[in-house]
């Protein structure tokens, strides 16, 4: 019954889900690099920082991260406004777009809900304190109008109407939050995945995984251990993101098992 239940459901596909870049901190190509992936003609080796976007049935989106690229990606991929933001964590190629969101409240005329945890938020509306704390008598234009909403990693929490599972990741000394909703589990930035997260995470049909290159690193996953969990979670489909210029785009995939791809910038699903 409950399989039934969840077929019906899948049925719908009423959200979609847009990768905008599935690149590490530093993009790729890298600036001045003349490596093979770096050199490549391949777009799906060109990656932008790690970002996504879901749209919903009525034509709302919510984004995943506001990283430097975003001007680039939301022209690029057709992102025609901003209704909420997710934060999952900090780090500057997650927030440095924060400004551009200001072009979205210039189309819409509405404001931005932003959510984070109080980890996440503190960092970010103090880097953006004239956003965030305004003074009285600020020169320029119009800035970004955002709110912020704090958000517990331990739990639920709605936004734009629908209940988004959150769960930690430890990305270092720093805690990223994760999510699914409904079909979809986005986990990017880690090298430690909680419990609370594997249980949210289990039998997901698309899960977005970290997954920096093959040796290890400090505070990511490496591509092995990222299919060790995919594979722990039976996820049906799985895409690696947040890859580097060492990983060339066909030479990988050739290598992954069934089920388990790497992400690229503009790739969508429907859920
Ligand atoms: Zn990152
Ligand atoms: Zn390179
Ligand atoms: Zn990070």
């Amino acid at each position: 019954m409950a399989r039934m239940i969840m077929s019906l459901d899948n049925e719908k596909d009423t959200m979609k889900f847009t990768l905008l870049g599935c690149g590490t901190s530093t993009g790729v190509p890298l600036p001045g690099c003349s490596c093979k992936v770096c050199a490549s003609g391949n777009p799906k080796n060109h990656r932008d920082r790690t970002s996504g976007c879901i749209t919903l049935d009525d034509g709302r989106v919510i984004l995943i991260d506001a990283g430097p690229d975003l001007r680039y990606q939301a022209l690029k991929h057709k992102v025609e406004r901003v209704d909420s933001v997710l934060f999952t964590h900090a780090h500057a190629d997650h927030i440095l777009g924060t400004d551009d969101l200001r072009s979205f409240n210039f189309v819409s005329r509405r404001r931005i809900s932003c959510y984070g945890t109080q980890e996440t938020l503190d960092p970010i509306t103090s880097a953006f304190s004239y956003i965030f704390q305004p003074r009285a008598g600020y020169e320029g234009g119009m800035v970004a109008q955002l709110d912020p909403h704090v958000i517990d990693n331990d739990a639920s929490g709605e936004i734009e109407g629908n209940t988004f599972s959150f769960f930690p990741l430890q990305h270092g000394g720093m805690t990223v939050t994760g999510f699914r909703l409904g079909d979809l589990g986005y986990a990017t930035d880690f090298n430690k995945i909680s419990d609370r997260a594997m249980e949210i995470l289990a039998g997901v049909k698309y899960l977005f995984i970290d997954g920096l290159r093959y040796e290890p690193h400090n505070t990511h996953i490496t591509i092995p251990q990222a299919v060790e969990i995919a594979q722990k979670l039976h996820a049906e489909q799985t895409y690696i993101i947040h890859t580097t210029h060492t990983i060339d785009y066909d030479e990988t995939n050739a290598k992954l098992p069934k089920g388990i791809e790497l992400g690229y910038d503009g790739l969508t699903v429907n859920f």
